[in-house]
């Protein structure tokens, strides 16, 4: 398919001043394609194509067959999950296999929430004699979503699926980096048989379309993932409408190995937590602390396997692949001189394949150690394939670190102390915990969001569909 047209009101049509924004390959740097750059008028089309959704078919359709259309969308996205991966891998830079697990979530999110369309209940409340109060959860109308390039396919499904489960009617601005999956995925969930507006998608430029959507009063309710400075820029216009925000905006997340961790397994995952994405995932394991005791024993351990990381362009379906363009590139590389310049000891980096190109936006994956908590290696998000490791002395010390950033997003804790776990559990300020294991960004199922600058509110699991939905309270004198 081509992907030169935005979905406003069940049809495709090109952006109203009709121009473009080019779009290239990470691996390659080459242009593959090109999409609508949609402004201020393509969104308010938008946003009233979704309203009258809402008012008309959409919200009108009984939460079974909501349920129904989500599930069979999930199906069509497996029956295309091969060409949609490629899609993915290409525009993204992605290894192949990351691709193709982007694509199976996509889908189980459309088959989670199709489940739980027609399970969103309310409740009753005791109060005087003569009332009955009922609380109804309903949808809260037209929604708008904002998702940054990192896991395209995956963010599609983790902000619209519950927000179509609910039955909001919604409006998307993917990002102009990477966002052609988002057109495939609403050209089949329109051929599965979505009424027209339920689903729109309006690309463009943050600046220009995503602005545009932030400020627009016909919203009720916005979700964002991105960058902090975005973040405040999205809440401070949908403050202007009084509109709420769900914002999900990035992480420094600590794993915490102590000195009876299992270094084998504790080392793998950290790795691939770091790795994965080429490190630009909001959740990725971005810090390690290690208890003194085993500094050398594990840091040796992670900087064996970092050796021998291999990146790469997407079709070889390597460790790691390239940033996804030439400006993350350049973010990070100045990352890596920082460093460099500050004296920060460089553990071990990983290899690009002989096969990449010279156009294509490959990072060397970088070790870093002994790097001080005050150190801009240790308190910014990077997003690249870039590890610090960190030694703490005991319990305390590691809880004082771990929270020694303005981020709260995940953290992994390895000990087999249960005591020990459940105490860091409860001390670490992050919105999901790991213990001896590490998903960046893993489980469906399972409430995600930031404590402190990683944003707030939850997605995931039936959090979700909590913030999709708002209670009604409706108290009844039967007398
Ligand atoms: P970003 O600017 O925050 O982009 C995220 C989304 O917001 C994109 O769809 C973007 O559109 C849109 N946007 C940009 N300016 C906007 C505005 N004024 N109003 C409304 N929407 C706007 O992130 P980035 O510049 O791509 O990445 C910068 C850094 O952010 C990364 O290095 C990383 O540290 C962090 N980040 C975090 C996550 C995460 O998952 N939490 C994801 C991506 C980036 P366009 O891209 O089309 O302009
Ligand atoms: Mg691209």
């Amino acid at each position: 398919m081509t992907f030169d047209k935005l979905m406003i009101g069940g049809r495709w049509r090109p952006a109203t001043e009709g121009q473009t924004i080019p779009v290239f390959a990470p691996s390659t740097g080459q242009q593959i394609s090109s999409i609508p750059r949609g402004g201020e008028a393509d969104v308010g089309a938008a946003v009233k194509a979704a309203r009258e959704a809402f008012e008309g078919a959409w919200g009108a359709m009984p939460a079974f067959e909501r349920g129904r259309l989500l599930s069979r969308f999930a199906a069509r996205i497996l029956d295309h999950a091969e060409e949609l991966a490629l899609l993915e891998a290409s525009d993204t830079g992605k290894p192949m296999t990351l691709a193709r697990n982007d694509i199976k979530a996509c889908a189980r999110y459309f088959e989670f929430y199709g489940g739980a369309a027609d399970k969103i209940h309310g409740e009753t409340i005791p109060y005087l004699s003569g009332y009955q109060v009922i609380v109804m959860r309903e949808a809260r109308g037209v929604t708008g979503h904002i998702i940054p390039w990192n896991y395209p396919a995956q963010m599609f499904g983790r902000t619209l699926a519950p927000a179509l489960a609910a039955g909001n009617a919604t409006v998307l601005k993917p990002a102009e980096e990477a966002c052609l999956s988002s057109f495939r995925l609403v050209d089949i969930a329109m051929d599965v048989g979505f009424p027209e507006g339920a689903i729109n998608l309006v690309s463009g430029l943050g600046s220009e379309a995503g602005a545009a959507l932030t400020a627009h009063p016909g919203l009720d309710l916005i979700s964002f993932t991105g960058s902090p400075a975005v973040g405040t820029l999205v809440q401070q216009a949908a403050a202007m409408n009084h509109v709420p925000c769900v914002l999900e905006l990035g992480g420094k997340s600590p794993q915490i190995v102590f000195d009876d961790a299992d270094v084998e397994s504790a080392s793998k995952a950290i790795t691939a937590g770091i790795i994965q994405n080429a490190g630009q995932t909001c959740s990725a394991g971005s810090r390690v602390l290690i208890h003194q005791k085993v500094y050398d024993q594990v840091l040796a351990a992670l900087a064996d396997r970092f050796s021998r990381v291999v990146a790469g362009p997407h079709e070889l379906d390597l460790d790691c692949g390239p940033v996804i363009s030439a400006k993350q590139q350049g973010r990070v590389e100045n990352y890596l001189r920082e460093g460099e310049r500050d004296g920060v000891t460089v553990a071990a980096q990983g290899q690009l394949h002989p096969r990449t190109q010279d156009g294509g936006y490959f990072v060397t994956p970088t070790l870093f150690s002994n790097v001080a908590s005050t150190h801009l290696l240790a308190q910014e998000e990077i997003f690249g394939p870039v590890l610090v490791a960190l030694p703490f002395s005991d319990e305390a010390d590691a809880i004082r670190i771990a929270n020694d950033t303005p981020y709260g997003l995940m953290a992994g804790i390895w000990t087999r102390d249960g005591g020990r776990q459940l105490r860091l559990a409860k001390a670490v300020r992050a919105g999901q915990i790991y213990v001896n294991g590490f998903g960046a960004g893993g489980g469906i199922e399972l409430p995600f969001g930031g404590f402190k600058r990683s944003g707030h509110g939850r997605e995931k699991g039936f959090e979700a569909l909590r913030e999709f939905t708002v209670a009604k309270t409706v108290i009844l004198n039967h007398g």
